[in-house]
């Protein structure tokens, strides 16, 4: 195992107590009573749904979510016993994996939730479900006038205990007018179903952006994922929450060599060498995910005009152009193309330099080879990953 450890060359670090941390921040700003549903989906963010869950449900939590039903079959079968409510709709058949597993389903239509009612009824359960409404991001969900055009049809169906209904926002962080407009969709629904005897005791709309900004909103459980995994979500500057950084993809240099200048580096000789230096190889490209950067629509001129400036920046050679990693606390530029599994980055002007030496990489978290190990911390903070990389990426 040892051997294991020191030979390794990529590794992700998630700290478990920072996760903790984050949790117990979001309750905090909960209003009174209000649960928390720890969002696990695509593996805990990247950081393993299994220890998230555990973290969070030993500091608060009270439901996990996950996207598909094997997703909630995993934490069952690793002992998880809290409930898990699988978002997307079940597929004709799967009814009998969420039955047997105690999944919470949501239904999105009647005939998946007569399908469900069927097969509780084959085997003499009740099973929890959510209705998922759907009030604007146009995915999955009855609209509030089918769920009420086919509400006898439902109310009709045995075996469903009606536990929760929810509805999912498509901008919280950034149009306040539009996640009214869908809040109000979804309360007027309620109000039309109590009028009718029709209550649920989890009523749900928040995720995270939601949560930090509509406490109004947060009526029986709040669904957070982005917070607990130490990010902001994106267009929110100002947050109620301190969070601490959960995860940090590290490598090592497995060779140093002396460049002199005008030599040129990588793939289609785009860099060339200014000054002799000393190159560091680093085994990891864009199959790990390095490198790889979704360019979104800019959100407005200023926007545009930074990533200009950053190519622009890229296209002279200069720094802020560059994107850098952390060798021993300081920052080296990568140089050249970013290969399939290699990276060459200046480390000229830093100490202490040798084969082996741990390298922090500025990731991202959406794109990671699965074959990279996860290291667990249960306490420490990890160093924080410092301002400049989020203006990198
Ligand atoms: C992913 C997801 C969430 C969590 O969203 P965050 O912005 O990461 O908090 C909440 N609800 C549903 C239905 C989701 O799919």
């Amino acid at each position: 195992m040892s051997d294991y450890q020191s030979s390794k060359t990529r590794w992700v670090r998630i700290n478990l107590g920072a996760i903790a941390h984050n949790v117990a921040q979001v309750s905090r700003v909960l209003r009174p009573g209000v649960k928390l549903l720890a969002v696990v989906k695509a593996d805990g963010y990247g950081h393993g749904a299994l220890q998230v869950a555990r973290v969070a449900l030993a500091h608060g939590a009270s439901m996990l979510g996950v996207t598909h039903p094997e997703e909630g079959i995993k934490l069952r079968e690793s002992g998880i016993t809290a409930p898990i409510l699988v978002f997307r709709p079940l597929l004709p058949g799967e009814e009998e994996v969420a039955l047997e597993y105690r999944l919470t389903p949501s239904l999105s239509s009647f005939e998946q939730a007569k399908l469900l009612a069927e097969a509780a009824r084959r085997r003499g359960i009740r099973v929890a479900v959510h209705w998922k409404i759907e009030t604007g991001m146009g995915r999955t969900g009855f609209t509030p006038a089918s769920f009420k055009d086919c509400l006898d049809q439902l109310l009709a169906l045995p075996g469903l205990i009606w536990e929760g209904i929810y509805t999912h926002f498509a901008a919280a962080a950034g149009d306040r007018e539009f996640t009214y407009h869908q809040f109000h969709q979804f309360v007027e629904l309620l109000e039309s179903l109590e009028s009718k005897g029709i209550k649920f005791p989890i009523r749900h709309v928040c995720n995270s952006a939601a949560t930090l900004l509509y406490p109004e909103m947060h009526l029986d459980m709040v669904r957070v994922g982005t917070l607990l995994y130490g990010q902001l979500p994106a267009g929110i500057k100002d947050s109620p929450v301190t969070l601490r950084e959960t995860w940090s993809f590290w490598t090592r240099i497995i060779h140093l060599q002396r460049a002199s200048r005008g030599s040129t580096i990588g793939y289609g000789r785009t860099y060339r060498i200014p000054r002799d230096t000393v190159l560091a190889i680093l085994p990891v490209g864009y199959h790990d995910g390095f490198g790889v950067d979704v360019f979104p629509r800019p959100a407005g001129l200023i926007d545009l005009a930074k990533i200009l400036a950053k190519i622009a920046g890229s296209y002279f050679g200069l720094p802020w152009g560059s994107f850098y990693v952390q060798v021993n606390g300081r920052y080296a530029p990568v140089v050249g193309r970013v290969g399939m599994e290699l990276t060459c980055v200046d480390v000229g002007t830093i100490p202490d330099v040798s084969v082996g030496t741990p390298v922090l990489l500025p990731s991202r978290r959406t794109v990671l080879s699965e074959t990279i190990p996860r290291v667990y911390e249960e306490s420490q903070v990890v160093t924080d990953i410092p301002e400049k990389d989020e203006k990198i990426f």
